[in-house]
């Protein structure tokens, strides 16, 4: 089958339609990737203020890249693509800024620091138990792909209530190449047994569009509920939806 054949028509054409395998990205395309960063960003303040006596939140949000009108995180920022080692040490850098001895600082982060809470901050971006189930009436298989780690990425699945209608998962410390490789969507594939042509990915980044072309997707599809812009997005996908909700119709 041409490539040609497997663009999704843009015309509310069933976007579904010959996908037996339907994989999503996590953050910012199942749960609020500002929510959960900006959240993280705040907490952090809030614990770094009590251990030096500053009001630091805005010196936090503005190395990190959190607008502080909107809450929304800057998808060219630190948070959106920074290992978490290299955030600390700029956070360390914010707090002696402001004047707190270099020493004093770096122990004051230590004491203030630590993993997004995956549960408390996870703010799903639909109803995901119903959507998911509604999903799983058209497409046999629902997999997720996620640059974040295992232990929190089961932690939120549970929480969320879609642990259990999932097939498929691969996470960042599996020990496969990480996006924009087609490695993730090809070991699911491999996993439940379905071919890369009967495969869709849902996405919020271009990263995670340019792993389901690479993998030789069916179908690539867009949403704008996380870090990428609508232009950046369409000249990846075969369509793009505002949010995961947009997949069924309601
Ligand atoms: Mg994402």
């Amino acid at each position: 089958v041409s490539a040609e054949a497997h663009r999704a028509p843009t015309d509310g054409a069933d976007l579904l339609e010959g996908v037996d395998l339907l994989v999503f990205d996590k953050d910012g395309t199942l749960i609020d990737f500002h929510a959960m960063w900006g959240g993280w960003v705040l907490d952090l303040a809030t614990d770094l203020d009590r251990l030096t006596g500053i009001e630091l939140s805005d010196d936090l949000r503005a190395v990190l890249g959190v607008d502080r009108a909107t809450g929304m995180v800057d998808p060219h920022g630190l948070l959106a693509a920074t290992p978490m080692a290299r955030i600390r040490s700029h956070v360390v850098d914010a707090v002696v800024a402001r004047g707190v001895p270099r020493r004093r600082a770096e122990a004051a982060v230590a004491d203030a620091w630590r993993a997004p809470d995956p549960v408390g901050l996870a703010r799903p971006l639909a109803d995901l138990p119903r959507l998911f189930a509604s999903l799983r009436r058209r497409v046999a298989h629902l997999a997720i792909a996620t640059s974040d780690d295992r232990v929190p990425t089961e932690r939120t699945l549970d929480a969320l209530g879609i642990r259990g209608l999932i097939s498929g998962l691969v996470c960042a410390d599996d020990g496969i190449p990480v996006k924009p490789s087609p490695a993730a969507i090809l070991r699911l594939c491999s996993d439940v047994g379905v071919a890369a042509d009967r495969t869709a990915v849902v996405g919020d980044a271009v990263a995670d569009l340019r792993m389901g072309r690479a993998a030789g997707a069916r179908r690539v599809i867009g949403v704008l509920s996380g870090v990428g812009d609508r232009a950046a997005l369409e000249a990846v996908a075969d369509v793009v939806l505002p949010s995961i909700g947009d997949l069924v119709q309601t």
